[in-house]
């Protein structure tokens, strides 16, 4: 069976928009785009100043290069995205009929896919983490969920998932695999990647044809303000993601400045970087452990913590006006008291810290 048959049968009859840009390479006398003769900005600036004028590559053939040899993929399982939101919105965009398929996931987790199915007009089903194991996933339920609604194309799974910060049993995913086998495409979000030592899915790809590993620059590459993602799978599910992809996803500054975060050194920098925010987190485990308000903190494999406290939302707004800004859920039943909190870095952990004690002084103060 092909992924084809997953897919929303408009879809696979579609063929996708045929730019300018991908008609032809941008070389010679350009008069085939609609295009200005020359930038207003001039060349005495960065390279891409000089070609604004110009559509960027659709998919930018050495951003590809980079990004594949990264992931150890070929280049035809790669597609490049404004972040990973662009490529759930794709995902659910091709594989769900609106009114008719359903998308899966596991709350609490990432709040992006419930949009794009809503905004999709796809069915959410539903299978909750269980708050008191630490929300990890419960494959029985997930495995149940599955066989009782046969609406399900497509189920979203984070490892690490936000905010829990669990990874995935790799058992639990190859089990899952097995049983979606030509039923459903299972997406696995790796944002947080980088800072679990789990090893990545993204290897399974080569065997399982329903699978779908999302990467970005988000997070680990400290480069959120880019909206660069990556959606890898085998090329035949990609090809069908390229049919309804924008057809300039990426902005000639942004696939510069990706390419040079992605230069030899950037490795290394990076590296550096992981080794602080692992050091980091650790001081934010001792900041708040022990104190009063902390009912429970979950560590999880990623560069932020989870911690139910007594009073979240008075406690969420006293950081907030001393400066100090942490993330509460005050729309989700299940997160209720619960604040999720980012590794910041030394300073931002005395500063949390410093208001936290003043925090603390108050409220012994009204006992
Ligand atoms: C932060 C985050 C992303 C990143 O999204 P971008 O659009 O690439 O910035 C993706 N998935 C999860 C679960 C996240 O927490």
């Amino acid at each position: 069976m092909s992924i084809e048959s997953l897919a929303r049968p408009d879809i696979v009859a579609m063929r996708a928009y045929s730019s300018a840009r991908s008609e032809a390479p941008a070389q010679g006398v350009l008069l085939n785009a609609n295009e200005a003769p020359r930038s207003l900005l001039g060349d005495a600036g960065a390279d891409w100043e000089a070609r604004l004028n110009r559509y960027p590559e659709p998919q930018p053939r050495l951003l590809v290069e980079r990004l594949a040899a990264l992931y150890g993929v070929d280049r035809g399982g790669l597609l490049v995205t404004r972040g990973s939101d662009e490529g759930i919105d794709l995902l659910t965009r091709v594989f769900c009929r609106a009114g008719r398929d359903a998308v899966l996931h596991c709350p609490p987790t990432f709040g992006m896919y419930r949009i794009a199915a809503q905004a999709q007009g796809a069915a959410i089903v539903e299978v909750p983490r269980a708050a008191a194991a630490d929300f990890r996933l419960d494959g029985g339920r997930l495995l149940e969920a599955l066989d009782a609604d046969s609406r399900v194309k497509l189920i979203f799974l984070t490892s690490p998932n936000n905010p829990t910060g669990d990874a995935i049993d790799p058992g639990l995913l190859r089990r899952l695999l097995e049983h979606t086998r030509d039923r459903a495409v299972v997406v696995l979000d790796e944002a947080y990647a980088e800072f679990c030592p789990r090893p990545s899915a993204v290897d399974l790809i080569q065997d399982h044809a329903n699978l779908v590993v999302l990467r970005t620059l988000s997070k680990a590459w400290a480069a959120a303000g880019l909206r660069c993602g990556v959606v890898l799978a085998q090329p035949a599910l990609i090809d069908l993601l390229r049919r309804v992809i924008a057809p300039y996803p990426l902005p000639s500054p942004v696939v510069s400045l990706a390419l040079r975060m992605l230069e030899q050194d950037m490795l290394q920098r990076q590296r550096e970087l992981l080794a602080e925010v692992a050091r980091n987190k650790q001081r934010l485990i001792a900041t708040l452990a022990g104190r009063p308000f902390v009912r429970r903190l979950i560590r999880g494999e990623a560069n932020f913590v989870l911690v139910d406290t007594a009073s979240a939302e008075a406690l969420l707004a006293y950081c907030a006006e001393r400066g100090v800004i942490l993330r509460g859920f005050p729309a989700d039943p299940m997160l209720h008291g619960y604040i999720r909190i980012s590794v910041g870095s030394e300073s931002d952990i005395a500063a949390l810290a410093a208001v936290l004690d003043a925090w603390e002084e108050t409220v012994e103060e009204q006992a």
